[in-house]
C-alpha cells in the first residue's frame, strides 16, 4: 500500500544495489575484495558485530582487520558473501563501496578476533533486538547477510541426492558436487494479518509461547499451492474461527528467524464472521478485541510485539501512531 508504511518496517531497509551482475565473475569478485572501499560486517552465531563506541551500529570494517585466513571472495564453503555496493546515503560509507559479510565459525576458535581486540571488548548484536535503532545501511545489510547466511547453515547438502553442495557466485548459489545443479536461497512467506471488526476494534491473540500477556496479531506459514490471500483467510480461521473478507496488503518485510517473508495484510471481518470465533487451544491460547483506547491504557498490562516486527507496524497504522508500550 503506502511507501511511508513499508519506510517504517525496521528490516526492510536497504542501501544497497545487490549488483547481481558481479557475482558470477570471479575476476570481479577478486578485485572487489581488494578495493579499498571495500566493508565488511562480521556474523558470528547469528549475530554482528557492533561498531565500537555506539550505542547499537553494525561495525563495517575493512578486510585487514579480519583474523588470519579468514575472508575469500570465492570461498565455496559459504563464509563468505558478496552483499552488492552503497548506495547513496548519510554515513561514512561512500556510495558505491563494495559490501560484504564474512561468517566466523560458531565455536569460540577464533576467540579474540576480529583484528587486535580482544573478545572483551567485542559487543555483538541481536537483529531481533536492535534494528529499529540501527541506521538504514546497517540494518539492510544484517539483515542481508543474516537472511543468507542461515540457508548455507542449513542447506549444505543437495535436496535431491544427499551430496555435499558447495557455495559459487559469492555465496548466492549452491551446487551439488555430484549432479551439478544449482541451488538456490530460500525465503518461507508468512502473512500477517490486522483483522478489523465492525465496531473497529483489532483482533489479538496470546501465542502459547509466549508470556500470557503478550498479545500480537495472527500469522502463520504460505502453503505450497496457495495465494497470500487464501493464506490469509486460512490462517485467520484456523487460530481464531473468525472469518475475514478480502485481506488488503500493506507491506513486507524479511524476517531471517530463520528465512521468512512476512506479508503484512489488513482484513474486515465477514458479515457474520465471529460466529464461532474460538482460540485454537494449541497456537493461540487467547483472542481479544481491542480497541484503541484499551490498546493505550496501561492497566491491562499488555505486552505487544517488538519494534523490529511488522507486527508492532501494522498494529500502531490501525492504532494511528506509536503505541505507549516500548515492547522489546
Ligand atoms: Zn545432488
Amino acid at each position: 500500500m503506502s511507501r511511508d508504511f513499508q519506510s517504517l518496517l525496521p528490516l526492510s531497509r536497504q542501501r544497497v544495489d545487490r549488483d547481481h551482475a558481479s557475482r558470477t565473475d570471479a575476476d570481479v569478485l577478486r578485485r572487489l575484495w581488494a578495493d579499498d572501499a571495500s566493508r565488511i560486517v562480521v556474523l558470528r552465531g547469528g549475530r554482528a558485530l557492533a561498531a565500537e563506541g555506539e550505542a547499537a551500529a553494525v561495525a563495517l570494517i575493512t578486510a585487514d582487520r579480519l583474523p588470519e585466513g579468514i575472508g575469500d571472495p570465492l570461498a565455496d564453503d559459504g563464509s563468505t558473501l558478496y552483499l552488492g555496493r552503497a548506495l547513496e546515503g548519510p554515513g561514512p560509507i561512500p556510495p558505491g563501496s563494495p559490501l560484504w559479510a564474512v561468517f566466523l565459525p560458531d565455536a569460540p576458535a577464533h576467540e579474540g578476533t576480529p583484528g587486535d581486540r580482544t573478545s572483551a571488548d567485542e559487543r555483538w548484536l541481536d537483529l531481533r533486538l536492535t534494528a529499529a535503532e540501527l541506521d538504514d545501511l546497517g540494518a539492510g545489510v544484517f539483515t542481508e547477510a543474516l537472511a543468507v547466511g542461515n540457508w548455507h547453515r542449513t542447506h549444505t547438502h543437495c535436496p535431491r541426492c544427499g551430496a555435499p553442495s558447495r557455495a559459487e557466485a559469492g555465496g548466492w548459489v549452491r551446487r551439488c558436487t555430484v549432479q551439478g545443479i544449482e541451488l538456490f536461497p530460500r525465503t518461507d512467506a508468512a502473512v500477517i494479518v490486522g483483522v478489523v471488526d465492525d465496531r473497529d476494534r483489532l483482533l489479538l491473540g496470546s501465542n502459547a509461547m509466549w508470556e500470557n500477556n503478550r498479545y500480537s496479531l495472527l500469522a502463520g506459514f504460505v502453503e505450497p499451492g496457495e495465494s497470500l490471500e487464501a493464506a490469509a483467510i486460512r490462517e485467520i480461521g484456523e487460530e481464531s474461527g473468525v472469518v475475514i473478507d478480502d485481506p488488503e496488503y500493506v507491506g513486507s518485510q524479511p524476517w531471517p528467524f530463520p528465512a521468512s517473508l512476512m506479508v503484512g495484510f489488513l482484513a474486515r471481518v465477514a458479515p457474520g464472521g465471529t460466529a464461532a470465533e474460538r482460540p485454537d487451544g494449541e497456537e493461540i491460547l487467547d483472542l481479544r478485541w481491542f480497541t484503541r483506547d484499551e490498546l493505550a491504557d496501561d492497566r491491562h498490562g499488555i505486552l505487544f510485539p517488538g519494534r523490529s516486527s511488522i507486527a508492532r507496524a501494522i498494529i500502531e497504522r490501525w492504532y494511528g501512531g506509536p503505541l505507549p508500550e516500548a515492547g522489546f
